[in-house]
């Protein structure tokens, strides 16, 4: 394929790229997004493959045959509630695959490159490995804490934002010194300290922050690894690979930035490595009052003598896969002229949109799925308020206890209504860690099971 062909191919993919992204930002449009950032992606890899700097097809092929064996396995076997610890892992490669073309870019670069270029060259690849290994044990530690192997709560150490910025600045300092010296032995050190100061730095940026701003660390890595890419394109000098890197990354950021407006975070404390959210930590033993218990049939009855209900789901629900029974629920009570309405917060579940996702899968109607803003003041007119499987979401502590860690975190104010029912498995405490005061208020009862066999009994009894 000529160079002509591969820059012609190029564009078109980076066109594709951006419709996806312009499809993937409505539940409408999101297949054929989908759709168009496949195409893309294909375009750009047989162009690249098949251009005329690439030599080695076959191992390519092999290695991709391999590659792709594996990410097919893991996608058919992933389950809906893993997706968030399978996009930090893959979040992961991005910088370690941008560490190692860094290395390699070092160790292979064109010798006779005017010194300008030379310096150049040089910071693009110290930038390259810093982004790549941050991103990398960053990504990781996300993973753990998605997973659940690492505790979600924040990791205090003293001095940590001073540590933060040592890091920082010794970083910058090796990349003058890396840039500046004629000695390979000073530059291999100097990248070398560098590397372990970088991956050290990710693994504690993430760390510090707690379970409650999780999200925006997710879609934060997100970018860091877009920004990855982009160095990698830079030092590979691969056009498709820089602009694709800054559309992953500037979308990653504009997105962090969202939803921090929507927890009321503050930017850039959050990427700071949770800078000011020196809090305490309540736990599940913090229990604030008696609870009330009810059951699937009292529940239903409940229903039928309501004329408008709102249901609040979360990460529970996902867990437990209810969507279907509760959108055969939705029907039966729509079908009986009760005004049946769901409320979304903006970092319900363990992904972005996560809700939404559900929902349109359990063929809710788009409608009746309105965001947090849109419902809270409807609340007080509710009768019943079904909260199935969220916790820190529908959390009063937010709005009441300034010490808490979610607090300043707008949540659904579901306490509002007439009646709420939780469903969830026990008293333990959401994402965050909390207690939640919900719980125990005089207007709220609990329903304890599996999400999806407490909405199976009100299912049969309605
Ligand atoms: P939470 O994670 O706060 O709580 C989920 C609740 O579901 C738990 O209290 C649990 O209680 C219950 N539950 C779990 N499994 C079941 C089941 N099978 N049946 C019934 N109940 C079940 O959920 P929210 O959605 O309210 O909040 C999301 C949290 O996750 C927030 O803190 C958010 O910041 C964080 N987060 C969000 C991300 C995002 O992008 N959306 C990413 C990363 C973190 P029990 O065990 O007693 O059943």
């Amino acid at each position: 394929m000529s160079g002509g062909l591969v820059t012609a191919a190029y564009i078109v993919a980076a066109i594709l790229f951006i419709c996806s992204l312009a499809g993937l930002s409505k539940h409408e449009t999101s297949k054929q997004g989908n759709i168009f950032g496949m195409s893309g992606m294909a375009i750009a890899l047989l162009a690249t493959i098949f251009g005329p700097n690439t030599g080695n097809v076959a191992w390519i092929l092999l290695a991709m045959v391999i590659g792709g064996a594996i990410g097919l396995r893991l996608a058919k076997k992933v389950e809906m509630t893993e997706m968030p610890e399978l996009v930090a892992i893959l979040h992961s490669f991005v910088g370690l695959a941008a560490v190692l073309v860094g290395f390699n870019s070092y160790i292979d670069h064109a010798p006779g490159l005017a010194p300008v270029m030379e310096n150049i060259h040089l910071t693009e690849v110290f930038l390259g490995i810093f982004i790549g290994a941050v991103t990398f044990t960053g990504s990781l530690v996300a993973f753990g804490k998605l997973r659940g192997k690492i505790s979600s709560s924040a990791l205090m150490l003293p001095h940590r934002h001073k540590m933060n910025l040592a890091a920082l600045v010794v970083s910058f300092l090796l990349m003058l010194w890396f840039v500046q010296t004629d000695s390979t032995g000073a530059q291999v050190f100097a990248l070398l300290l560098m590397t372990v100061i970088a991956l050290v730095f990710g693994w504690h940026l993430v760390a510090s922050i707690g379970g409650a701003d999780m999200p925006v660390v997710v879609s934060m890595l997100n970018s860091y690894s877009g920004w990855a890419a982009a160095a990698a394109g830079f030092m590979l000098s691969n056009d498709l690979l820089i602009v694709t890197g800054a559309l992953v990354g500037s979308s990653g950021a504009i997105l962090s930035y969202i939803m921090c407006k929507a927890m009321n975070r503050s930017f850039i404390s959050v990427i700071a490595g949770g800078f000011g959210t020196d809090v305490s930590v309540g736990g599940e033993s913090d229990e604030v009052g008696e609870h009330r218990e009810i059951t699937a049939e009292e529940t239903a009855e409940m229903l039928k003598a309501s004329s408008s209900v709102v249901i609040t789901p979360g990460y529970g629900m996902a867990v437990a896969q209810a969507q279907y029974p509760v959108a055969e629920i939705t029907e039966k009570l729509r079908a009986r002229g009760i005004k049946v309405r769901f409320g979304i917060h903006p970092v319900a579940g363990r992904l972005p949109g996560h809700m939404n996702v559900l929902l349109a899968e359990a063929k809710v109607p788009y409608d009746v799925v309105l965001e947090m803003d849109e419902i809270n003041d409807d609340f007080s007119d509710t009768d019943t308020v079904l909260v199935i499987g969220a916790n820190d979401t529908v959390n009063p502590a937010a709005l009441e206890d300034p010490r808490s860690p979610i607090a300043g975190m707008p949540v659904l104010e579901v306490w509002k209504a007439q009646n709420v029912i939780v469903f969830k498995r026990s008293m333990s405490t959401g994402y965050a860690g909390v207690q939640n005061p919900l719980f125990f208020k005089d207007n709220t009862q609990m329903l304890f099971g599996d999400a999806k066999a407490s909405v199976e009994g009100i299912l049969r009894a309605l």
